[in-house]
């Protein structure tokens, strides 16, 4: 081991607040493992405004709200939005995956009231993973809404628009809709055509697809720089910051702007000094994981070690946690 270099987050550059992570959908690429089994907790005014008022002292001053959906609860999302101008934080925009749509006049109506306290633009979600869930039907009224209530639309992502038009858009596609459609390596292909994050679910889905390292050269990955990484923030309902874009690992709101103390956070910093070897010589020792031989990435070793800490061994260390990610995978 290495000496233990320091990790301390105290300058935010940025990121985006997780009002819930339950969902309408499980897409099969969500960083998050947002799904409709999550509880239906969403982040309240109170804990919205120390995460605003952390956010700005930490030199940010605009996020955006994400998810799971942020729509499944529009009176709590408006209560957000007006802690969000009350706290001096802007928000850039609320990200949507549309299902909540119902018709184009209800639609425009909910827009025009989160208008009203803030809502600028909206970040609708369009991609094959997300059309397994929601017709690509309500995709368009919701974009046809935005036009109405004069909402700005941040399609993400544009490229894919032709792909889910070309299937019957009053229906759900499953993802070998689309590779019986366009072709046998669709799926393998995504990951060129739309910045695909390899963490969270995306790695059981991609497992399959691309070809697996062998141990010795993923073990050859060093300290986690991606860790200290604020370029990409996102702090949740529980008030807890998620460091980089490492999700299942989550530091106290309170701990942020001081250098992580190792006894509370032994996993965090020791990916971040030693890297992935140390981890799995720590989870071999301690707890007698046996690795595959072969993985995706470090991310996919990691996020293995992790889950047979949290589902297998039933430990519930706080830097591991919302401990239903790892259920919802
Ligand atoms: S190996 Fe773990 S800590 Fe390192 S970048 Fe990947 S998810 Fe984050």
């Amino acid at each position: 081991m290495t000496a233990m270099e320091s990790l301390t987050i105290d300058d935010l550059a940025s990121g985006g607040i997780i009002t819930n992570y339950y969902c309408s959908s499980k897409c099969a690429h969500c960083l998050y493992a947002s799904s409709p089994q999550w509880e239906k907790r969403y982040m309240n005014p109170a804990s919205a405004a120390r995460i605003f008022r952390t956010i700005r002292s930490l030199g940010c001053d605009a996020v955006h709200i994400g998810g799971g959906e942020p729509f499944l609860n529009i009176p709590a999302l408006e209560e957000i939005l007006k802690t969000a101008h009350e706290e001096k934080v802007a928000i850039e925009y609320v990200e949507t995956n549309s299902s909540w749509f119902h018709d184009e006049e209800s639609a425009t109506r909910t827009l025009l009231a989160l208008k009203k306290h803030g809502l600028t633009t909206l970040l609708i979600s369009i991609s094959p993973f997300h059309n397994e869930y929601i017709p690509f039907r309500k995709v368009r009224g919701v974009i046809g809404a935005c036009e109405r209530a004069d909402i700005m639309v941040f399609p993400w992502t544009r490229d894919f628009y032709k792909d889910l038009s070309a299937l019957d858009d009053d229906k759900v596609h499953s993802l070998s809709e689309y590779a019986a459609k366009f072709g046998k390596n669709y799926l393998r292909d995504i990951p060129v055509r739309y910045p695909l994050n390899l963490r969270g679910r995306a790695i059981e889905t991609y497992r399959t697809v691309f070809t697996l390292k062998p141990l010795a050269e993923i073990l050859e990955n060093r300290g986690c720089r991606e860790l200290a990484s604020t370029s990409h923030f996102h702090i949740d309902l529980f008030e807890r910051y998620i460091p980089g874009l490492c999700s299942g690992f989550t530091i106290a709101l309170d701990d942020l702007d001081e250098e992580l103390d190792f006894r509370e956070y032994p996993i965090i910093t020791m990916m971040h000094t030693d890297g992935i070897g140390a981890f799995l010589d720590y989870a071999k020792r301690e707890y007698g994981f046996i690795p595959e031989e072969a993985y995706l990435s470090k991310c996919h070793l990691c996020l293995a070690i992790r889950k047979f800490m949290v589902l297998e061994k039933n430990l519930r260390p706080a830097e591991l946690s919302p401990h239903d990610y790892y259920r919802f995978l």
